[in-house]
């Protein structure tokens, strides 16, 4: 039983962010590529929420090169940032037994609980993402979290029938009562409990966003684990950002998407998993079988929402493919990238059911075996990846 390597998770994140933007910036260092402005950029990161954060802005300010506005301005937007990721997981944060997310999880079986109002608004969108995703996306996964030992990745043998069948009992969105005027939810069934580790960093990037938004600040990127936001406006001559998207089986990317005014997030089977028996079980689980899903490597999607990137990864991930084209006619920002070992029967099935995989899907193979689906729009403008 193994969890995935601390170091090698950070150097993942390295190469998610050293690869945004292409690494033409310097620290704090006048951009040289700028054609007709001279581009400063400010850069900071920081470990929150269990995992790694950064920040990256630009300015266009002769001032910033004595040090002064632009700084302040920067300085003030990385601390807003962090304030932010702080207030997050204080309030959703499985792993902190005062946060409210413990005290709800602690008390809803026995009374109703109040949900404040950031709460409230997770909960709604956890709804949201159970209905779009058919079920799959579900927050109260917790208690199979927990007896697939992903919260502390120390399990040594697989859990047995019995336990996932209690576990499940458990489990479902649709045992939460909500009290919409009072903005209290209960659970109907002992032993429930909430987790919001698929939606909690989109939750916060999209917040963090706005915030940087109402003090000015117009060119960026805010990376909160992977789950990435750059902002509409690009520094100096370029006109996109670039995010590098990790090969699931190798060391490196497998390309990089240029990209704006979008967030993007990815959901894979190779950063947090257990390992039993020398067989690996990842972090996400499928509520309809009460088992780790497998056979899918990877799930990237781009959308204007990083909540709606975080989430549908996930869900996506679980679905293998299916129902994708309901989500893209819902929100035609969408674009999704599925990464597999082969195709398997439910890719199979949805190829069949899809019209989106079935006419606009480009589909490759590489040097691993692996398959790649590509959908919604532009991804033609994803490089390199015919290389891996
Ligand atoms: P990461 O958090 O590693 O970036 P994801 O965004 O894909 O990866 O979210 C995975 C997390 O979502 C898990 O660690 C767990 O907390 C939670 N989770 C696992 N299975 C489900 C599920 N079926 N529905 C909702 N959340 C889930
Ligand atoms: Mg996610």
């Amino acid at each position: 039983m193994q969890r995935a390597h601390p170091v090698k998770h950070f150097l993942f994140w390295i190469l998610m962010t050293a690869l945004v933007a292409g690494g033409y910036y310097r620290r704090n260092a006048l951009s040289k590529t700028a054609k007709n402005a001279r581009m400063w950029h400010y850069k900071a990161n920081a470990k929150v929420m269990a995992t790694f954060a950064e920040v990256t802005f630009w300015e266009k300010d002769p001032d910033y090169k004595k040090g002064k506005a632009g700084h302040e301005l920067n300085t003030k937007a990385k601390v807003i940032v962090w304030t932010v990721f702080d207030n997050v997981n204080t309030r959703f944060s499985n792993y902190n037994k005062d946060s409210e997310i413990s005290k709800l999880n602690a008390s809803a079986f026995d009374a109703p609980f109040k949900c404040s109002d950031e709460m409230w608004e997770l909960l709604m969108a956890s709804k949201v993402a159970f209905e779009d995703s058919h079920g799959a996306f579900d927050v109260t996964a917790g208690p199979m979290i927990k007896l697939w030992g992903l919260y502390r990745f120390e399990i040594k043998t697989l859990p047995t029938e019995d336990a996932i069948n209690q576990a499940r009992e458990k489990c479902g969105f649709k045992k939460l009562k909500f009290d919409n005027e009072n903005k209290t939810v209960k659970f109907s069934v002992a032993g429930m409990s909430i987790d919001f580790g698929g939606i909690a960093k989109g939750y916060a990037v999209d917040k963090a966003v706005k915030k940087l938004r109402e003090i000015g600040i117009e060119k960026g990127i805010v990376n909160l684990g992977g789950n990435i936001y750059c902002f509409e406006n690009t520094p100096g001559d370029r006109d996109h950002y670039k995010v590098a998207i990790k090969h699931p089986r190798a060391e490196g990317a497998i390309g990089y998407i240029p990209f704006k005014g979008k967030a993007v997030a990815t959901s894979g089977d190779y950063e947090r998993f257990v390992e039993i028996d020398g067989n690996r079980y990842t972090h996400i689980i499928n509520p309809m079988s009460g088992k780790p899903v497998s056979e899918i490597c990877s799930v990237t999607v781009l959308s204007k929402s990083a909540l709606l990137a975080d989430v549908l990864s996930t869900a996506i991930f679980i679905n293998q493919g299916k129902h994708c084209d309901e989500l893209l006619k819902k929100y035609p920002d969408l674009q999704i990238m599925l990464i597999s070992e082969g195709v398997n029967d439910t890719m199979k099935q949805a190829i069949k059911t899809s019209s989106l995989l079935k006419n606009q899907t480009i589909t490759q193979r590489g040097s691993n075996g692996l398959v790649a689906y590509k959908i919604g729009k532009s991804w033609h403008r994803i490089h390199d990846i015919k290389k891996w």
